[in-house]
This record gives C-alpha cells, structure tokens and sequence, in this order.
C-alpha cells in the first residue's frame, strides 16, 4: 500500500502502466494480450465498461508517445458523426458469440455506438495460420484502427494479406483498449427466455459454459452470432449451394525468414486460376492436378490450393473413392503423410523448386499444418437477423462472417465480405436503438441491405475507402435500403404481444 507523491515526474504506478501497455501492444498470443490487459486495468484501477466511461480515463492514464499515437487513431475513429459520441446505443447491451475476426470487429463497431459489449470464445488460443486475403477497403480499415502499432509488420509495402492468427490479435487489443469485455474458454450453449416471474424485470440471458462463469448472468438485448460456419444460434435457416467437388487443401510452411525464402515469388490466386499451361506443367511433372493454387509468404509459407480428386486418389491421398463427400474426405479415408507429401510437392512446384526446406509449420494440435476441406457444398443463412419479444423484453439477433456467408477460400473473398457484415449488424444496432424505427423497419432494412453481399466485389464498393462508416451509402454504391419492406420480414419477428 503506497502513495503517489505530488508532483513526482513518473508514479511507480505510471510507469508500470506504460511498461504492461508497452507489452500488451506487442503481444501476439491470444494468452498474453487478455494477461497483459487484465493486469494494466489492475494497475490503473480500471473495469471495461462502455466508451464513454471507459475510454477517456484509460487515455488519461497513458501518455507515452506510442499511446497517443494510438489515442489519436481512436480519436479519429470514434469522433465520426455515426456514433453520436458514443451515445448512439447508450441503451443497448450486445453479446457476441465467438472472438473470429468478424465477431471482434462488430464488438468494436458496437463499442463505438457506446452499448455495453460483451464477446465469449470457447478456445483459448489464436491458432489458424492460414493467411486471409485483404481487399483494400479492409487493410485501410485496419491501418485506421492502428494496426501497424500492434503488428509492426502489417502490410509492408505492396502485402495484402494476414496470418488469421495475427488478424485476430490486432482486432483483440482494439476491442479491449475500446473497453469491450472478453471471455476465453467461454462457450454459448443456448438463449435463457426472460423468467415467467417478471418482479425483478429479468430480461434475456445466456446459457453459457462454465455454468458458474458470471457472463451468465448478463443481460442483453442484442445477440450476436460470428462463431464461424458451423453457427450455433437457433432460428436461422440456412440455405445451400452445391457446386461440383470441391477439394480445398491448406498447407503452412515455416518461414525462416531466409534471403532465399525472401527473393520467392508469392501467387496470388485471380490471375493464376487461368493459367491452363501451369496446371498441365505441373500434372505431367507429378501427378497432382489442380485447378488452382494461390501462395501468400506471411509469417508462415502459406498454400491454398483445390485439387482433383481423381488426383488425389491417384497420390495415394484418398484411400477409396465413395460418393459422399464426407465420408471420402473423412480421417479414416485420408493418409495424411501422403496429403503432406501432395502439397508439399505442389508447394515446391509451384514455386520453381525455389524454397530451401519446406518443413511443415504446427497446427493447433501441434500436428504438421496440412488440411483439406469440403467446398462443394457452402452456406448461407437465409436472413441477417430476426427479432423476439418475450414478456417484455425484446432480443434482436443477427449474424456476422462466416454463420451468415461461407467464404470460398481460394478464391480470396477472405474475410471482407465479414467486415461489410459487421458494419452492417452494427448498423442494424444502432437503428434499433434509436428508438425511431418500428422493429419490421430495422428488420426489413437490415436484409435489404444483406441482399447486396454475396454479390460484393472490391471493384463494385465505393472507392472512397477513408470514408467508409457504418453507413450502408458510404460503402454500397447502389444501396437500396427499402429494397425488402417490412410485410416482407413478418416471419422474422415473433412476439408473444402481438398488436
Ligand atoms: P471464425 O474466424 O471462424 O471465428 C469464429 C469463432 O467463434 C472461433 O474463434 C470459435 O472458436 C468461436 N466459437 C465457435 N462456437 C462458439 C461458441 N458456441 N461459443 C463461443 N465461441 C464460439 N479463410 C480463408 O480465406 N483462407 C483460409 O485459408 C482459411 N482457413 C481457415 C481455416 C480454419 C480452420 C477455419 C475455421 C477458417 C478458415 N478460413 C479461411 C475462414 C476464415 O477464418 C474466416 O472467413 C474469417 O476468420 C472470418 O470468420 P468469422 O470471424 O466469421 O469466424
């Protein structure tokens, strides 16, 4: 127990703040940010809770000249007229199941609007090394957020593409610096109705694992999906498009940061699907045949590719062929030393030979870090969002990422059509909250606006991406808000008071 003396140039207590931030902003394990941050607050005697109560005492705090660098990033940000000074969803609380890429960037967006914003994930670890595309509205955004001064290496020069391991990092230390409050090894299990018993007011919950953890008892109005494809909030349908086969294989390489390694050209995917003369190159050389391949050197060497099965049989990869697609690419059919072998002999052909040692990086089971998925059938949800009114409490939900839209790997829709969904539930957020609109209004808008994403391309959004906000105009040029009405979203919203 000790007291600042006045006047002192730096307090102990100062110092070690700036020192843990210091930490916390080179950080690159999911671990070590969530450690370092709990224990600056600790020092600063400071809670997450919304923007406003938050945010100005922590800048107060910490004035190092790489904070202020940051400070006036979020300055920036935060002051843009859509969230009226972080009132704009004073009233809202928000939970957000899964801390993926897209889940953070709604938790920060809504952060911003100034609700309460809460985010469970039910891992502990950041452990995807594959590499996500950027589109170049997405690498703007995240340098706006101040992505070089949490990842030094972001998007040197002409690189437009992240480890999602790194990606998830940068957006973590954003949210909690905003004051969003996040829990590891949390999972959502299912929504909890407002109680029959209304004397305490008791609104919707969640049923989380740990059944003991406090975010149990949380109350909220908004519910969030972004847990990845496999979505686990009810209600939603989903609808499927089946292409032909589709046999994606992901492969990571360690990069040992060799002048070698360095001088290897990368392959980015759009031009070389064409490239018919490669594909024979490379089928008559070993065997494999692709349709097509895209390499990204990132913090990893890291390989996409979509391979024919016949191919595949052929390797030795897929012990028998069997009609469904599960159960061709289940770990019982696949011999994984021959998968390794397969995509390390297209890694090295399709890269001239020119990679010194191509030695498998880990994955998250610390397993060499080789896998092949399923894209012959995607999904989509059919609606963004829907409403529920139970017993006085209304619960709006929506989807972001990849539960509202898978994305084809390959071919590089990455992560920015998640991005464009999170701004939009954000939007949807803070429409709801304004309290001017009827909920078929903030419904009917929502899946106007979700219409437009599947077909987004980085040349048919608006070009002026330092403008890009929440609002739907700043980034769809043809925007159509009333393009869906609200007799059309009737189904989406349940109330048991009916007027
Ligand atoms: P995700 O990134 O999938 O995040 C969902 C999060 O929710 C996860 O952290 C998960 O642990 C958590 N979660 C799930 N269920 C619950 C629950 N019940 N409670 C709490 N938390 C929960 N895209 C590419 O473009 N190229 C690639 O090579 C590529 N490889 C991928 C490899 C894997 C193994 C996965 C899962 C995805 C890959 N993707 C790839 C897709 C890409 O990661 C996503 O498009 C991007 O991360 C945005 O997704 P998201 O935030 O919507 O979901």
């Amino acid at each position: 127990h000790h007291h600042h003396k006045q006047g002192a140039p730096v307090s102990p207590d100062s110092a070690a703040a700036a020192d843990v931030f210091e930490q916390l902003c080179t950080a690159s394990t999911f671990k070590s940010v969530l450690y370092h941050y709990r224990l600056l607050c600790d020092v600063l005697r400071l809670k997450p809770t919304n923007f406003r109560n938050f945010y100005p005492k922590l800048k107060s705090k910490l004035r190092s000249w790489k904070a202020q660098a940051i400070w006036s990033k979020f300055d920036k940000r935060s002051s843009h007229k859509c969230y009226n000074h972080g009132k704009a969803c004073t009233n809202s609380k928000v939970l957000i199941i899964g801390a993926g890429p897209c889940g953070l960037r709604t938790a920060i967006e809504a952060q911003l609007l100034g609700a309460k914003v809460v985010v469970v994930e039910k891992r502990d670890r950041f452990s995807r090394n594959n590499v996500l595309h950027l589109w170049p509205f997405v690498i703007n955004d995240l340098k706006q957020l101040g992505a070089k001064k949490f990842y030094g290496k972001f998007c040197a020069g002409a690189i437009d593409h992240i480890s999602i391991r790194q990606l998830q990092c940068i957006l973590l230390k954003v949210a909690l610096l905003l004051g969003v409050e996040i829990y590891e090894n949390v999972s959502f299990e299912e929504l909890t109705e407002p109680p029959e018993d209304q004397n305490e007011k008791i609104g919707w919950r969640a049923r989380l694992s740990p059944a003991d953890h406090p975010a149990n008892q949380y109350e909220f109005d908004v519910l969030i999906g972004a847990d990845g494809k496999r979505n686990t909030l009810h209600g939603f349908k989903r609808k499927e498009f089946r292409g032909k086969l589709a046999i994606a294989i992901t492969a990571n390489f360690i990069n040992k940061r060799t002048e070698l390694e360095a001088r290897v050209q990368e392959i980015s995917g759009v031009a070389f699907i064409f490239n018919q003369k490669f594909f024979k190159e490379l089928y008559a050389a070993t065997g494999i045949d692709l349709e097509n391949i895209v390499y990204y050197k990132d913090e990893t060497h890291y390989f996409v590719m979509t391979a024919k099965k016949q191919s595949l049989i052929e390797k030795g990869v897929i012990l028998r062929d069997l009609q469904d697609t599960q159960q061709l690419l289940h770990p019982s059919n696949v011999d994984r030393n021959a998968l390794m072998e397969y995509a390390r002999e297209a890694a090295d052909f399709s890269t001239s030979y020119q990679l010194p040692h191509l030695d498998f990086a880990v994955n998250h089971y610390g397993k060499p870090d080789v896998a092949m998925f399923d894209f012959t059938s995607m999904f989509a949800a059919e609606n963004a969002c829907r409403m529920v009114e139970k017993r006085g409490h209304k619960l709006l939900s929506g989807l972001v990422g990849d539960s509202l839209l898978e994305p084809f790997w390959p071919t590089g829709s990455g992560c920015a059509r998640g991005f464009l969904s999170s701004f939009d539930a954000c939007w949807m957020i803070r429409s709801f909250s304004s309290g001017k609109m009827m909920p078929l209004e903030v419904l009917a808008e929502r899946e106007s606006i979700y219409r437009l994403l599947a077909q987004t391309t980085p040349e048919n959004l608006s070009k002026d991406h330092s403008s890009y906000s929440l609002d739907p105009a700043s980034r769809y040029p043809t925007i159509n808000l009333r393009a869906v009405l609200p007799f059309q979203v009737r189904t989406l919203f349940n109330t048991d008071d009916p007027v």
